[in-house]
């Protein structure tokens, strides 16, 4: 038996936003950072809200990574102010901080630390939460994690339950268009790294896979154009759509080590996430290919990749993931990233120990023992190839 858990409702498109004018409920608490307030996404989105009758409040102190005592405090306010509804409002944190802080307002009794898939949470008894992505590529408006950060340990804390996947998930091609090219290219790497990650998961499924490949297909198709013209609509509208596709994906299979690692990397260097992520991807897919070629196979031909064996189209596939991230501008070695050797050096063991006892890696199509781990990671130093 196997589940599939996605949001319930997922409304796309133009003006996709005006949706919150039909929601029913009476307080809603917009739950975002200042960056979006200030661009005007949070006043928007409460004058919908008021237009369907409700009372809002809006807390825009997410931030950036957020930590277990960032979603305390937001918890403290929105027992003050009693939601109906939460409004997880930006890009990955600010979502993430939307389902925690739902949780603890649900669940005065629980800590953060302690969502995981087997806890019953018990949640919407007292609220439901509408996920408003003005990123494209977390994919947290339809996945069942919330990455909090632990900022004693220095650790970014992967909780997951499917009680916190969003009730309704709104797609407004409208907001991605703030985004700087940077974090388009990031975000969008981000999303493909989801989505090729969750079709090779030990974990993928029929489901999961229909929705990993058409991401993919977009991804590949679309994302050039989307960082270099913001104003690109079609473009736009379709990278919006595949970071939720990849999302959903992901979410009901899983990553692999190319999270592993990123989260690792991203936790130590502070390198952003889908930048860590996608670094990784092509290093991981020639690891990962000794179990998945065929998988990977699967998917260079869905991108019209002509080939005629499984091992060439891993190559091929390697190249084209090269490809589009040199294009979008993204380092493709740790050292492009500017970390010196004798700073990488200095913090190998970290990086390696954290990667190899991630969840993420034990749902790698081939499982990495941790030399292998540190194999991979000085490989993606400098891309000098290292024998697996
Ligand atoms: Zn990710």
């Amino acid at each position: 038996m196997w589940e599939f858990t996605s949001p319930r409702t997922i409304v796309f498109g133009e003006n996709a936003l005006e949706y919150l004018k039909t929601i029913e409920g009476t307080r809603a608490l917009i739950v975002t950072d200042k960056v979006i307030r200030k661009l005007g996404f949070a006043d928007k989105v409460a004058s919908y809200l008021k237009q369907a009758g409700m009372a809002v409040e809006i807390l825009d102190e997410v931030e950036t990574e957020p930590s277990a005592e960032n979603v305390m405090k937001g918890a403290e306010l929105a027992r003050k102010h009693c939601p109906d509804w939460f409004i997880g409002l930006g890009g990955g944190s600010c979502m993430d901080a939307a389902k925690a802080i739902w949780v603890l307002y649900e669940r005065p009794d629980m800590e953060v630390a302690a969502i995981n898939p087997l806890e019953k949470l018990g949640l919407r008894k007292k609220a439901r939460l509408t996920c408003i992505p003005t990123t494209s590529g977390t994919g947290s408006d339809a996945t069942w994690v919330t990455m909090i950060t632990d900022v004693k340990e220095c650790r970014k804390m992967e909780l997951t339950s499917r009680e916190i996947v969003a009730d309704i998930a709104i797609l407004d091609p409208e907001l991605a268009k703030s985004m700087p090219p940077r974090v388009a290219a990031d975000t969008g790497l981000d999303a493909l790294t989801h989505a090729i990650e969750g079709y090779v998961s030990q974990w993928s499924n029929d489901f999961s896979d229909a929705l990993a490949i058409r991401a993919i297909q977009i991804i590949f198709k679309y994302l050039l154009r989307a960082y270099r013209n913001s104003e690109d609509k079609e473009a736009k509208e379709k990278m919006h759509n595949a970071a939720t596709m990849a999302g959903m994906s992901f979410s009901n299979s899983q990553v692999g080590v190319a999270h592993a690692m990123g989260h690792s990397l991203g936790a130590i260097f502070h390198v952003p996430h889908g930048r860590a992520v996608g670094l990784f991807l092509p290093y991981s897919i020639e690891y990962s290919a000794r179990d998945a070629a065929q998988r990977y196979a699967d998917i260079a031909r869905e991108i019209d990749i002509d080939v005629e064996t499984d091992e060439e189209a891993v190559t091929k596939l390697v190249q084209a993931v090269k490809k589009i991230e040199h294009e979008v501008g993204t380092p493709g070695s740790i050292k492009e990233l500017g970390i010196s050797r004798e700073d990488f050096e200095k913090r190998l063991d970290d990086l390696v120990s954290r990667a190899a006892n991630s969840l993420c890696t034990f749902m790698n199509p081939r499982v990495p023992e941790v030399e292998d781990v540190r194999k991979l990671v000085t490989y993606a130093y400098d891309g000098k190839k290292i024998n697996f």
